[in-house]
């Protein structure tokens, strides 16, 4: 989730911020507000218990290459407890609306932040899987990577053998996405993530609708019925390997924080 305000949103930042964090937490946030355009990729993920933190491309477009100042901003913020993992990062170029050499800039700050800050990194890529796996490979080798809303099933032996975590979106649930479903029967168990992606790709059969996030259980039974496993074991399955995916969420969990 990544919120782009104005400078007149700050105020309303400001407060869910004030709810949330320390007096460190709001000197970011300050820093980060300090242009016409800030970044702010935290209040409703904190408020829900986690966060992930990214550069959205929009603020790419709006406010040009991401600075130095910015991304040490990001970084601290990378400290926080509930901030599980860094991302959804990555390269899209079925949009292209971003020169490339700029998506390229940003995903190496944030793979290099992922290292830094012993975090996971979480990957969108679209129509751009030759360039997003050949920077993680030459990048990413001890990050614990997760391919969010996965969509390289013609890598699948490639991707599942860097140990990447594929997470399948509401798209798996498509009639006509087969070779998705033959990715996701396939998946070794353990490499396997389910996600709802909402408000987008809302799962069938309510296609064409805003998704949301209850929505997700058609999801766990579509999956469910191609692995031939009951619900309750793909989701028992699922919720181990988020916990591995995101050491900091399982620690959460298991505090009950
Ligand atoms: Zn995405």
């Amino acid at each position: 989730m990544v919120i782009v305000a104005k400078a007149r949103e700050l105020e309303r930042v400001r407060q869910l911020f004030h709810a949330l964090a320390d007096e460190t937490r709001l000197r970011i946030i300050d820093r980060l507000l300090g242009g016409e355009q800030c970044v702010c990729d935290l209040t409703d993920r904190l408020e829900a218990g986690q966060s992930r933190l990214s550069f959205h491309l929009k603020t790419l477009k709006e406010a040009g290459l991401v600075t130095d100042e910015q991304m040490a901003g990001v970084e601290e913020l990378t400290g926080h407890p509930r901030v599980v993992a860094v991302g959804e990062t990555g390269f899209d170029f079925y949009r292209d609306k971003w020169p490339r050499d700029v998506q390229e800039d940003v995903f190496v700050r944030h793979v290099d932040l992922a290292h830094r800050a012993g975090l996971p990194l979480v990957v969108h890529t679209r129509d751009a899987a030759e360039t997003t796996l050949s920077v993680l490979a030459e990048r990413a080798c001890e990050l614990r990577v997760i391919l969010h809303c996965f969509s390289l099933p013609s890598r699948l032996d490639e991707v599942v053998e860097r140990g990447y975590y594929l997470s399948f979106a509401g798209n798996v649930t498509y009639e006509k996405a087969s070779e998705l479903h033959e990715a996701a029967r396939a998946v070794p168990a353990h490499l396997l993530l389910l996600e709802t992606d909402a408000p987008w790709l809302t799962p069938a059969p309510l296609r064409g609708r805003p998704n949301r996030p209850a929505l997700v259980a058609k999801v766990y039974g579509f999956v469910a019925a191609l692995r031939s496993i009951s619900v309750e074991d793909l989701a028992a399955q699922v919720a181990t390997n988020a916990g591995h995916a995101f050491p900091r969420l399982a620690e959460q969990l298991g505090s009950g924080k």
